[in-house]
């Protein structure tokens, strides 16, 4: 007994050093380089800010970036328990609990080979099927985030346990983690249902040698979301994407949907795609000019300055 006791607190400890290694992990949005080019783009937001208002400062620009006004707070505080338990109960528990993202793909491989015999032929070049496996995946994972997040808005019982990624005042990429552990598992149940339907129908059609458009062994369209400044989705540089707003959710996109004021409510659901906020009437496109947002649920508005880019 004593021994068992021993191994799950080995085990715990182990799990909690876990999050140090998403700097490394190139399938995290934590992972180093997308830190680097946010940071990067952020700099050049504030900077370009600075040089329209004809008061270009790269010391002061440094200042508003890493101002510890915004970095350390409370708020940010709470981001970090989240991220900590809430890895914890997914090594813990979630994992063990559902299982692993190829074990579904061939549960649903072989439930497709017994119920439809084998596959049809395709003549289909190796590239042509990576491609169209890493567009098919991109636009079933997009939606499908689209319509968990809306999902979580609309019903009343999850919008209750949604309220904690919206309870935080000050956006920082650790943002991210702040979501309820029921959340945390709706969410990575959603991605073995995903991953393992789209690979599954793959191998089924095309057979075991599928291999999709990869960067670092990651899909390349996530890692291109990501390095495109992703993080900058939580925290307080705003970056509109001006004309391409209409297509992509933007940084400030989705500031807007953390935004307290009642004309931004319910508003960019999205993760990548402004397409399925739009087929759903809940799109909002970013303005350019820099606006006083809210964060936060209290009932009292909490205006704070963005950076304008
Ligand atoms: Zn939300
Ligand atoms: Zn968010």
């Amino acid at each position: 007994m004593t021994n068992e006791l021993a191994a799950i607190i080995q085990s715990m400890g182990q799990w909690l050093l876990v999050p140090f290694g998403y700097a490394l992990d190139a399938a995290s949005r934590m992972y180093w380089l997308f830190w680097c080019s946010a940071l990067g783009i952020a700099l050049l937001v504030i900077l370009y800010s600075q040089w329209r208002d004809k008061k270009l400062h790269l010391g002061r620009a440094m200042v508003q970036l890493f101002s510890p006004r915004h970095w350390w707070r409370r708020s940010t505080l709470v981001d970090l328990a989240y991220l900590f338990a809430n890895s914890l109960l997914r090594l813990g528990i979630v994992i063990p609990l559902f299982g692993s993202h190829l074990l579904v793909t061939l549960w649903v491989t072989r439930g497709l080979q017994s119920e439809l015999g084998n596959a049809p032929e395709f003549a289909l070049s190796g590239m042509t099927v990576a491609a169209l496996y890493t567009l098919c995946f991109f636009l079933v994972e997009d939606f499908s985030r689209f319509g968990l997040h809306r999902t979580m808005h609309k019903v009343p019982f999850l919008w209750r346990l949604h309220q904690v990624h919206h309870s935080a005042r000050r956006l920082t990429p650790l943002t991210l983690f702040r979501v309820h552990p029921f959340e945390m598992t709706l969410y990575y149940l959603r991605g073995l249902l995903v991953f393992g339907s789209v690979s599954g129908v793959f191998v089924y059609l095309f057979g075991g040698q599928l291999s999709g458009w990869d960067i670092l062994g990651v899909d390349a369209l996530g890692f291109a979301f990501n390095f495109l400044g992703a993080n900058l989705r939580h925290s307080h540089i705003w970056l509109s994407f001006g004309r391409l707003e209409r297509w992509f959710i933007s940084p400030a996109g989705h500031q807007l949907h953390h935004s307290r004021l009642s004309e931004h409510r319910n508003k960019n659901f999205g993760t990548c795609l402004a397409l399925w906020d739009r087929l759903f009437g809940s799109h909002l496109p970013a303005e350019k000019q820099r606006p006083k947002i809210a964060f936060g649920l209290s009932r009292r508005p909490i205006l704070r300055k963005t950076v304008q880019g």
